[in-house]
């Protein structure tokens, strides 16, 4: 007997006859004598149109109210699924973040969970009923509702399973599997048996929506394996462990592409050794994070310098009077130039710790389709290329398959 938690993301969970075919999923493993704890996403598109209906009305919403109202999408689910789980015979209850107490601190929006106390799921489990927990939301110390960052049902899914000592987490998605690119950019794409926490949190962090990067990071720090596999068959999904000797040895596991970042560049700065710190420093004082970055030589005087920088593309309106302030009042800048018509394509293995040549390779890859190179970034095992948007599927191809990704043996 195991103690299993299933997270069944938005499309899973998107008409009532998909919601029946979950809760005879969760009864399925229940009769063979599992335990289930079973989280839940908004039905499909839920979340869009919530957090749309607020920006019909301001801009510039409170995000006090957008965490009230979003998690309200998970709410509806797990409702559901516990009345389709008690008609299929079943017996279930549905438990809020607050009730479960999934303790957050008070960042809206993108709420870390602190701590959850398992205490109610283990009783409604030993009651031999099937706990169904509303995914993406938690509750902070000052009792509010908070809401965990888009995609944050599967971070969800991962703590509750660390939090409960669980066996395995199984997250059924629309995909039966996480593959070396996303299989709806890339028909060549294949489907991974096992990869490594570490290649997971970067494709991850580079754009593969899959996983949210914090269910990986949670799953990492606390040896959870989690299992990405299709609500629509009974197919063996994908293994995201530790790593060890069994994975396969590749130089690079898969290509991510990421379209939600905004590229910013300040021309003709003042060149001090101050001019980056000040700059930056004035950006993280309206806490906006920053991703890449280049600073180079001015085409004009000696001693004027250009840095091109990107942030989230969310980011860009509260950024851009900072920006102004900083770069061309308190800098000399002499033109601040923005474009959101930009994506990252990113590659991602672990045999790039031994491998030389590798960017060289990536660069010629997409030299050869004639794509320009924008700004480049590198770590240990991954390099990423910024480009314009309208290159994004053909780069990501090239790159899948000049890597020889798409030769690998469909399983
Ligand atoms: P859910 O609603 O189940 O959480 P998501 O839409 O968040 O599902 O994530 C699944 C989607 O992730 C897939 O439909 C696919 O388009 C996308 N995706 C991006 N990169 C990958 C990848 N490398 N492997 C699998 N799916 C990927
Ligand atoms: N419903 C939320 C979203 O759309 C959370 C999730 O699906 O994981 O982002
Ligand atoms: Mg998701």
């Amino acid at each position: 007997m195991a103690l299993v938690v299933q997270k069944f993301g938005g499309t899973s969970v998107g008409s009532i006859e998909r919601i029946r075919s979950v809760a005879r999923r969760c009864l399925a493993a229940q009769r063979r004598g599992d335990d289930v704890v079973v989280i839940v996403s908004a039905m499909s598109g839920e979340t869009n149109r919530l957090l749309g209906l607020a920006h019909q009305l301001t801009t510039v919403p409170d995000a006090r109210e957008m965490d009230a109202l979003a998690a309200t999408g998970e709410q509806v689910a797990a409702a559901l699924t516990a009345l389709a789980i008690q008609a299929e015979g079943g017996r279930a209850r549905s438990l809020l973040g607050h009730q479960v107490r999934i303790r957050t601190d008070g960042a809206f929006t993108k709420a870390r969970i602190q701590a959850i106390d398992g205490t109610k799921i283990a009783s409604t489990v030993a009651a031999g009923e099937i706990a169904v927990v509303a995914g993406f939301q938690g509750v902070s110390e000052s009792g509010d509702i908070t809401t965990l960052g888009r995609g944050g049902s599967d971070t969800s899914a991962v703590a509750i399973a660390a939090a409960i000592g669980a066996d395995a987490c199984e997250i059924y998605t629309d995909v039966d599997g996480v593959y070396t690119t996303d299989p709806n950019v890339c028909p060549s794409a294949t489907k991974i048996d096992r990869i490594s926490f570490e290649e997971m949190l970067e494709l991850a962090s580079l754009g593969a929506k899959v996983l949210q990067i914090r269910s990986v990071e949670i799953a990492m720090k606390y040896g959870v394996p989690i299992h990405v596999r299709s609500s629509f068959s009974d197919a063996e999904g994908t293994w995201v462990t530790a790593e060890d000797q069994s994975l396969e040895r590749v130089v690079v596991a898969g290509v991510a592409y990421d379209k939600s970042e905004a590229r910013v560049a300040v021309i003709g700065l003042t060149d001090t050794p101050s001019t980056a710190a000040d700059l930056f420093g004035a950006i993280a004082d309206k806490n906006i994070a920053v991703d890449m970055i280049i600073q180079g030589a001015s085409r004009g005087a000696q001693d004027e310098t250009d840095i091109t920088f990107t942030i989230a593309r969310s980011d860009l309106d509260r950024a851009k009077p900072e920006i102004e302030a900083i770069a061309r009042e308190r800098l000399g800048a002499r033109e601040v130039r923005y474009d959101s018509a930009i994506a990252k394509v990113s590659i991602v293995g672990l045999g790039m710790r031994s491998h030389a040549g590798v960017a060289a390779k990536m660069f010629r890859l997409l030299a050869d389709e004639g794509i320009p190179i924008q700004a480049i970034s590198t770590s240990e095992i991954k390099i990423s290329c910024l480009v314009a948007v309208k290159y994004t599927e053909l780069a990501v191809r090239a790159l899948h398959d000049g890597f020889g990704l798409g030769e690998r043996p469909k399983t």
